[in-house]
C-alpha cells in the first residue's frame, strides 16, 4: 500500500497517511490536519476515469460494428442465395406451376435489393463516438454505398455463375443419361479419324 508522508505544521513530526485519506492525526501532538488532495492525484484519478469511459465507448462500438458486419453478410448471403434460387426457377422446365412467376418475383427483388440493400446499411451503420480512433471507424456515405452496391451486384453475379454450372451440370447428366449408348458410337468414330 502506498503511503504518503508530510510534515505537521505545529511539531514537524512526520505524518504519514495514505493516498486518498483527507484527515490525518499528528502521532505526536495530536493535531488533526486536513489533507489537501494532491493535484498529481486528482489528474490521474481524472485520467484513469476517463481511460475507462474511453474503453467502454470502445468496446460499446466495436460490439455494434461486430453486428452491422452481420447484417451486411447476411445480406449478401441471401443476395447470393435468392440469385441462385431465381435463376434455377425461371431456368427448369416446369409446366404451368407457377414457379417461373416466382422466380421472376425473386429476380425483381434481388434487382431491387442491389441498391436498396446498401442504402440500407448504410443508414443503420453505427455513430462512432469523438474518443474512437480513425482506423476503427466504419466509414459512412455515398462512396461507401457505391462501393457496396458494386460488391451487391458481383455477389449477385456470383449467384446467377453459380446457378448455371449447376444447372448446365444437371442438364449434362440428363443428356448422358439418354445418350449413352451414341456417346459411346460417337466415342469410336472419334479414335477411327485419329488413326488416320
Ligand atoms: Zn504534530
Amino acid at each position: 500500500m502506498e503511503i504518503n508522508a508530510m510534515k505537521c505544521p505545529n511539531c514537524a513530526g512526520d505524518i504519514s497517511y495514505s493516498p486518498g485519506q483527507r484527515v490525518a492525526k499528528c502521532p505526536y501532538c495530536d493535531s488533526i490536519l486536513d489533507i489537501k488532495a494532491d493535484p498529481a492525484d486528482i489528474a490521474l484519478k481524472q485520467a484513469i476515469e476517463s481511460q475507462k469511459d474511453t474503453e467502454a465507448a470502445r468496446a460499446g462500438y466495436l460490439e455494434k460494428v461486430r453486428k452491422w458486419k452481420l447484417k451486411k453478410r447476411i445480406f449478401l448471403a441471401a443476395e447470393f442465395l435468392l440469385t441462385f434460387i431465381a435463376y434455377l426457377l425461371t431456368e427448369i422446365p416446369q409446366k404451368d406451376s407457377g414457379l417461373y412467376e416466382l422466380g421472376m418475383v425473386i429476380v425483381l427483388a434481388v434487382f431491387i435489393a442491389v441498391v436498396a440493400g446498401p442504402i440500407w446499411l448504410n443508414s443503420v451503420i453505427p455513430p462512432a463516438p469523438n474518443v474512437i480512433e480513425e482506423q476503427i471507424r466504419l466509414k459512412k456515405g455515398p462512396i461507401q454505398t457505391i462501393k457496396s452496391v458494386a460488391l451487391t451486384f458481383l455477389v449477385m453475379l456470383l449467384g446467377l455463375v453459380v446457378g448455371i454450372m449447376v444447372y448446365s451440370k444437371d442438364k449434362d447428366n440428363a443428356e448422358t443419361d439418354e445418350n449413352s449408348t451414341s456417346d459411346f458410337d460417337t466415342g469410336i468414330s472419334i479414335s477411327d479419324e485419329r488413326e488416320d
